[in-house]
């Protein structure tokens, strides 16, 4: 497909309005632009069809079933969109004067009134753009308590090995060295590891649970307290949150700081490389590092000496608390519970139907997402995690999220999230059934797929090693 600066002839266009019959207004020179922007130029409905066909070569949760685990690919209702969408929360401006947005601030309140309780947490703060900038937000929060305590030699953060890999980067990032311990065979924390790892060097410990293999961590209270009993503080990456809201909360397993993906549990979409919000929460004795919000409502800048600043402008991406805020309220303490037994049933359910064919990595239950490993058809048959995800593409769904965790071979991640039917989920088994029978007859054919798609097997290496970001005009002329 041609690019669409490829797709520009000179003289072509879409102007509506007439010729301008004013004179024009001088800039400054400053600001003014040298070279004239090198824009395409095209009529409106090639523009139109350019954009239907880029729509059309994409996948997503309008087309079909997407179990991209950890990543909770699942539903979100078109109102919080609309209601994301009011001019009184979309039209407005961070520096107008704050008499004139106090619903919004308002908003922000309740929000966050209702995220603390979801959580456990005595604050919470919207700042931060993503998931991985919550963590980071936390782990400086965590230094600036150290700090405030003179307790400078804690500078180590314990991360399991089974953690996402953005935890270890943000423990990094947030200048902590980091600490790797590794996992039981159930997939949980082993407890003599932790407890040979902490000392009075420990900053803290970094966790999500359930873990990332699906697992619910029976040992939780005793591995929260182990970190505190040496001075440590415990950080709960809350990303995904949908398989214990309303059920159990990160505040009362011990944890002192957790981030919330509100793009991936909260109604906004995401995977597009969107705005995003990492919603940070914390326990009181954490409250006075948080970053500036600037909302007035918890004592605005003036009131946080020992704030570690701003990790954001203004107020962190407003829109993304309102459909958060929307799904809440529409939702209502009653039925948050359900997202949560319904995450843990569909992906149960899932696990146990393709059991037959696919062993779980981890015996027992799972929470919201479950993970097989295909090491044996691997061995065997030669269909690797990669050839078995790019069949799945051939049969219209999304493929699990593989090679993750890298404690497991060959592992495949399936979170189905809470918005499938059985249907869906049925359908879903049937083609795992059916590649199963294929690898067994044709598993040469794995190598040649996918078939349907518009791109098949892009060579990743060479995308991350030489991506190429900019279109490069000499050559189109
Ligand atoms: C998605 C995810 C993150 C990172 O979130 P981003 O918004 O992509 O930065 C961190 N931890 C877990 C467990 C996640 O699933």
């Amino acid at each position: 497909m041609k690019l669409i600066f490829e797709k520009g002839k000179k003289g072509r266009g879409c102007s509506i309005l007439p010729p301008s019959d004013v004179p024009e207004a001088k800039l400054v020179s400053s600001p003014v632009r040298k070279i004239p922007a090198k824009l395409p130029s095209l009529d409106e409905n090639e523009i139109s069809r350019h954009y239907s066909a880029l729509a059309k070569r994409a996948f997503g949760v309008n087309d079909g079933f997407y179990p991209l685990g950890s990543c909770t690919m699942k539903y979100n209702p078109k109102l919080n969109e609309e209601i994301a969408g009011l001019s009184g929360f979309r039209d407005i401006h961070p520096l107008q004067p704050a008499h004139t947005v106090q619903g919004c601030l308002k908003l922000l309140d309740t929000c966050a009134a209702y995220l603390r309780e979801i959580t456990g947490m005595d604050a919470m703060n919207f700042q931060p753009a993503a998931g991985a900038h919550g963590e980071l937000t936390g782990l400086l929060l965590f230094k600036a308590y150290h700090r405030s305590r003179s307790d400078v030699a804690r500078t180590k953060i314990i991360v399991p090995d089974s953690a996402h890999g953005t935890n270890p980067a943000s423990a990094a990032m947030a200048g902590f060295q980091v600490v790797n311990i590794p996992s039981g065979k159930d997939g949980c924390v082993d407890l003599a590891a932790l407890k040979a790892a902490v000392g009075p060097d420990t900053a803290g410990l970094m966790l999500t649970n359930p873990n990332t293999v699906g697992i619910f961590d029976p040992n939780i209270l005793e591995i929260t307290e182990i970190v505190h009993k040496a001075g440590g503080l415990n950080y709960y990456d809350g990303a995904n949150l949908n398989a214990i809201m309303g059920i159990v909360r990160p505040g009362d397993m011990g944890f002192d700081a957790v981030h919330l993906n509100l793009h991936k549990s909260f109604s906004t979409p995401h995977g597009g490389g969107g705005p995003g919000c990492g919603a940070v929460g914390c326990k009181k004795l954490l409250a006075p590092f948080l970053p500036l919000s600037g909302t007035g409502l918890d004592g605005g800048a003036a009131n946080q000496p020992q704030s570690i600043g701003r990790v954001r402008a203004f107020y962190g991406n407003f829109l993304i608390v309102v459909r958060a805020t929307a799904y809440l309220l529409t939702l209502g303490k009653e039925t948050v519970p359900e997202i949560a037994r319904n995450a843990v049933l569909n992906a149960n359910y899932l696990m146990e139907l393709i059991n037959k064919k696919y062993p779980a990595a981890y015996a027992g239950p799972c929470m919201h997402e479950f993970v097989i490993s295909l090491d044996e058809l691997k061995n065997t048959k030669g269909v690797s995690a990669l050839d078995f995800a790019k069949a799945l593409q051939d049969r219209g769904m999304h493929p699990p999220t593989i090679y993750f965790p890298l404690i497991v071979h060959e592992a495949l991640m399936v979170e189905p999230t809470e918005t499938e039917s059985r249907e869906t989920l049925d359908a879903a088994a049937e083609a795992f059934f059916a590649l199963f029978a294929q690898a067994q007859s044709a598993p040469e054919s794995f190598h040649a797929a996918p078939l349907s798609t518009v791109i098949g097997r892009p060579d990743d290496v060479k995308a991350a090693r030489q991506p190429v970001l900019r279109f490069n005009y000499t050559q189109a002329s």
